[in-house]
């Protein structure tokens, strides 16, 4: 068996199940976290659908013609919908073109297919166009809805779908994965498996591309400052960030994870240090705050998070969080 994924063997066996016993469904949603491998999952069981090299194996063979532009998305009885450049959310005028490309007859293959990437961002209105298709989708369809969690989807949504809920990959699945598939080096790819919390498109995305580590670094340093700085400093800070989404989706994730890696030092668990190379500046942190206001920091944390999916004010979420936190000497 091979879809050359990193981790997610349970979930390759069920989908391949699904083609070998001619038992698909006409909807799945694929849940996890952010780059943990949802729509190369989702890309992976369109390919294994569509390869006329697979014969019955239920296997792409991932060199044809067929599987490259399904890789690009570029195949014709495929139709990708996202947010849009410029845009927060997937819009009802998307949902209505797929829905139209979808009632046609396959061009090339024996189905369609409409995949629906991050649809947690789709509007509600948008959600509530597509649930007639999926109550009754053409006979030739296959939905596949992608989401962080299936609680941000309507439940008419979630309820007529096969939900494949994804984890992070543990770290040495991780790793190997990242060198056998990727041909990264074995130092790398343990490294970025620990720094991406098993999360292998984001482990790929900082091998391809330098300056994620680069901003990763400068977000740890800037929350070291801010745990440092009073509230004038933090609410400076609050402001001047707010203004860059990206940022802070970043600067969540990373303090997010300085966080979790404390909380896990704290108890004493055996979960490894997400940031590997910053265990110095972790310990400097845990000797100055208790177990409490660790979980208070992560609650604190969440709550941001999750007011940020649902597209809250970013600079009231972020002054919030600021005057949440606890004061912590700096040790440089
Ligand atoms: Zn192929």
């Amino acid at each position: 068996m091979t879809w050359d994924l990193i981790g997610h063997d349970w979930a390759v066996q069920l989908l391949r199940g699904h083609i070998l016993n001619n038992s698909l469904r006409h909807a799945y949603l694929i849940t996890g976290p952010r780059g943990v491998g949802k729509a190369n999952l989702a890309i992976r069981f369109i390919q294994a659908l569509t390869c006329p090299e697979g014969g019955s194996s239920g296997n792409p063979c991932l060199v044809c013609q067929t599987c490259k532009r399904v890789d690009r998305l570029e195949y014709p009885d495929l139709f990708p919908v996202g947010v849009e450049e410029e845009s927060k959310q997937i819009k009802i005028d998307q949902i209505r073109e797929l829905i139209h490309n979808l009632s046609l007859s396959p061009y090339e293959a024996g189905r369609r297919f409409g995949l629906l990437l991050d649809f947690e961002n789709a509007s509600p209105s948008a959600q509530n166009s597509l649930l007639k298709t999926l109550e009754e989708p053409p006979g030739s369809v296959i939905l596949i809805l992608t989401s962080i969690t299936s609680s941000a989807l309507l439940d008419t949504i979630t309820s007529r779908c096969e939900e494949i809920k994804l984890n992070s990959v543990p770290l040495d699945v991780t790793s190997r994965g990242l060198q056998e598939l990727h041909n990264i080096p074995p130092q790398e790819a343990q490294f970025l498996a620990h720094v991406s919390g098993g999360k292998p498109e984001i482990a790929l995305a900082m091998h391809v591309d330098p300056d994620i580590l680069e901003r990763r670094r400068n977000l740890f340093n800037e929350h070291l400052e801010i745990l440092a700085g009073n509230s004038v400093r933090r609410f400076a800070y609050a402001n001047q960030v707010s203004k860059d989404p990206h940022k802070v989706r970043e600067l969540l994730d990373t303090w997010i994870s300085i966080w979790q890696d404390i909380l896990h030092q704290s108890s004493q668990s055996q979960i490894p240090l997400q940031n590997i190379d910053r265990e110095e500046d972790i310990q400097h942190i845990l000797r100055q705050v208790d177990f409490a206001t660790t979980r208070n920091s992560l609650i604190l944390f969440r709550r941001a998070h999750q007011l940020l999916g649902e597209n809250a004010n970013l600079k009231l979420t972020l002054e919030d969080l600021m005057l949440g936190l606890p004061t912590i000497s700096t040790s440089l």
